[in-house]
């Protein structure tokens, strides 16, 4: 027998109390939600509630039918606990069905475009020098931005007092103490040829390499300088190399980067750690040689520096400039972005406008 049963038999003694217990389940029914149930749990049960007032009211009945009275009180306060307990899970059950309902996934549906980015302009160029270079059997190779004067100058044919040293351009990290003896300077690289010294002073010949990386000056920033630039460098030391080699290897190099109908010359030029030293140009992107306002006129424009390594500085990593000889070349990646997209204003590179950099 359910206590319910259990109840309505009970009220058969008591049959005024009836209406009582009808009400009592009937409040239950119909209630929708759980702030419902609640209400009408307080008023049947709460302090002041109906069935609550049953048991006040035994105090005055007598003996015998205290008894009778204060069951059918205690089976309907049981009988309602039940009910509430059920209707309460009933609207969990509901609502929780109802949310997982509503996180169903719907296969039909379209997929959502995820804005996928790419590699930032430079980061192309280097790539892309970089891998013709690798094509033509270079290896590449890294060193510190923050280096010791010996790499970044000593090393590279550029003695202290040597006028070729910019002190004016470069970011010191440490400069020598007079009073001290420790007079070396640590330096942000004012270009990557340390990475040759490095490389040699570890390795001999033959050699073929590479170094991209960031330089550091100190430049006032503006449409064509920067304080913080990269640069892809290149080494190639053997026996019986020549100028030839150095030629042939930047023109195919050219034509590779910037097409195969770029005329490419070179001219005479200087460079501490080269000799001789040359600049080469490419023939005009905009007037193919016919002068315009890029090439201001020239019909050509200067993408790199190279020359045959000086004998010295073969003289600080050991090699004998009897033996060996080899040629060096370093270009500025800015620049060649630059040209190459016809870009006017090197900032660009650095401010992260999505706008500018998506176009590549
Ligand atoms: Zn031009």
């Amino acid at each position: 027998m359910t206590l319910k049963e259990e109840l309505l038999i009970s009220v058969e003694e008591r049959p005024e109390m009836a209406a009582l217990v009808n009400d009592a389940l009937g409040a239950l029914q119909g209630c929708g939600s759980l702030r419902e149930i609640e209400d009408a749990r307080v008023r049947l049960l709460g302090k002041k509630g109906t069935v609550t007032s049953v048991f006040k009211g035994l105090a005055v009945l007598p003996p015998e039918e205290k008894a009778v009275v204060g069951r059918i009180g205690n089976l309907l306060r049981q009988v309602i606990e039940e009910e509430v307990d059920a209707l309460r899970r009933n609207i969990e059950h509901r609502e929780t069905e109802r949310r997982l309902a509503a996180q169903t996934l719907d296969v039909t549906l379209p997929g959502r475009r995820r804005g996928i980015g790419h590699r930032h302009l430079l980061a192309q160029v280097i790539e892309e020098a970089t891998r013709i270079f690798v094509g033509l059997g270079y290896e590449v190779a890294e060193g510190p931005e923050v280096e010791l004067d010996y790499y970044n100058f000593e090393a590279l044919n550029q003695p202290p007092y040597h006028p070729a040293r910019s002190l004016n351009d470069t970011l010191y990290v440490r400069r020598p103490d007079p009073i001290c003896d420790d007079p070396a300077d640590i330096m942000l690289r004012t270009h990557t040829s340390p990475v040759q010294v490095r490389v040699m002073e570890k390795r001999r010949p033959p050699l073929y390499v590479i170094s991209p990386g960031r330089a550091y000056r100190r430049d006032e920033i503006d449409a064509t300088h920067s304080a913080v630039f990269h640069q892809v460098e290149g080494l190639a030391v053997d026996r019986d190399i020549t100028l030839g080699h150095l030629k042939g290897t930047l023109e195919v190099f050219a034509h590779k980067l910037f097409g195969r109908e770029r005329d490419v010359r070179f001219r005479p030029h200087y460079f501490p750690f080269t000799e001789p030293s040359a600049e080469m140009d490419v023939s005009c992107f905009k007037c193919l040689g016919a002068g315009c306002s890029l090439c201001k006129g020239a019909g050509w424009l200067e993408i790199l520096g190279c020359g045959m390594v000086d004998p010295n500085v073969f003289g600080y990593v050991g090699y004998d400039p009897e033996e060996f000889t080899g040629f060096a070349f370093g270009m500025g990646v800015e620049r060649i972005a630059m040209l190459k997209y016809g870009i006017d204003d090197m900032r660009v590179f650095y401010e992260d406008d999505a706008r500018f950099l998506r176009q590549f």
